[in-house]
């Protein structure tokens, strides 16, 4: 199946092949003309399976084909993307602009953490999509700056993530200051009783659409687990890198410090390493992204929250440092690798005392 036969207008098409993709991943043809036939959208579909473009695509197409909304002069946003956590939310809007790159269309990014004056202009000079995280959204709207009385179109991207994330107060909020009549796609990995309440309250009949199990891995992941005593894991990890050299890796750890110990460690051994956290400046973790994504930074060492959506075409390693201590973030941090089909590997140090609460048991 090609993208032509999803029914997608030309500029779309020009610059879909522009990008190098030829066939759509099965969220994308899942999702795409359900989107155009309109109606709401519960999309079951993890990080890597290509769900960005799967709804930017049909968004903007509609966008495109239907008649903007009368307002005096100025454009009206109509499309509103939510998702955390910033990095995430700058990676979706930069799929907007490349897939819109032939349209008339303007996007903008909004999140927290930079000064709202850029922010503010942005909105002033009018746009056609916003993509947002909920807490500065909620700002620029409490001071006035935004009206999204016109949105036409809503999406609720990674939204168990945003749940665990503690956004459900502000994603309610959110809810309650758009129109009522509006198409609304919500994109979850996971299903959890919170994720169906929130669609129950958000998606009117809403086709459903799942391309992976619920709370499963991508097949094309390889998944090893190294029985390591606590006082090694640096050491094997080093080692590792050095063996066998890879030259991409992200590695997970539960605590800031210790991401930051571990990267000094890494750079003694001549492994150029940077970290990523909440404690870290908006403009020190884009750069460490954008070193890593470009092979200057050989490992890219991160929290879970600061990890959420990095998007690296076929980033071949991943480890776990230290486990997670819920499954679904294992889920959420393998899915960094083996992403639209391309082959990856994860790898987990499991400490002999930390095995309990999972079921890599000895017996
Ligand atoms: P996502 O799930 O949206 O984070 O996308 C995962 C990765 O797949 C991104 O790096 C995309 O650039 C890439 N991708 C998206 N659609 C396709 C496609 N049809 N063919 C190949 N790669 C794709």
């Amino acid at each position: 199946m090609s993208f032509e036969s999803l029914g997608l207008i030309e500029p779309l098409l020009k610059a879909v092949a522009e990008t190098g993709y030829t066939t759509p991943t099965p969220i994308q043809k899942q999702a795409i003309p359900a989107v155009i036939a309109g109606g709401d959208l519960l999309a079951g579909a993890q990080t890597g399976t290509g769900k960005t473009a799967g709804f930017t695509l049909p968004l903007l197409h509609k966008l495109s084909t239907t008649p903007p909304p009368v307002t005096q002069g100025k454009r009206a946003i109509r499309a509103l993307i939510l998702t955390p956590p910033r990095e995430l939310a700058a990676q979706v809007e930069e799929s907007v602009r490349v897939y819109g790159k032939y349209l008339p269309i303007k996007s903008m990014v909004m999140f927290g953490g930079v000064g709202m004056g850029p922010q503010l202009s942005g909105l002033r000079n009018g746009i056609d999509v916003l993509v947002a995280t909920p807490g500065r959204l909620l700002d620029h709207h409490q001071q006035g700056n935004l009206d999204l009385s016109k949105i036409e179109f809503f999406v609720l991207d990674e939204a168990d993530r945003m749940l665990d994330m503690g956004f459900i107060h502000d994603i309610k909020k959110v809810l309650a200051i758009l129109p009522a009549k509006k198409q609304s796609l919500l994109f979850s990995a996971t299903f959890s009783d919170e994720i169906k309440a929130l669609a129950e309250r958000l998606l009117n009949s809403p086709q459903v659409i799942e391309v992976a199990r619920r709370n499963t891995t991508a097949e094309t992941i390889a998944q090893k687990v190294h029985p390591v005593g606590r006082d090694k894991k640096k050491d094997l990890l080093a080692h590792l890198i050095k063996e066998n050299n890879w030259h991409q890796v992200l590695v997970f750890t539960r605590m800031k410090h210790g991401a930051n110990r571990l990267v000094e460690f890494l750079e003694k051994e001549g492994i150029t390493a940077m970290a990523i956290h909440g404690n870290k400046s908006q403009s020190a973790r884009t750069r460490a992204l954008s070193e890593f994504k470009t092979g200057e930074l050989q490992v890219l060492v991160a929290t879970d929250i600061a990890a959420r959506g990095i998007d690296i075409d076929q980033l071949p390693h991943v480890v776990n440092f230290e486990l997670p201590n819920v499954p679904e973030d294992y889920v959420h941090r393998i899915g960094r690798t083996g992403r639209a089909g391309a082959e990856g590997e994860a790898v987990s140090w499991c400490a002999w005392t930390k095995t309990a609460s999972w079921p890599t048991s000895r017996n």
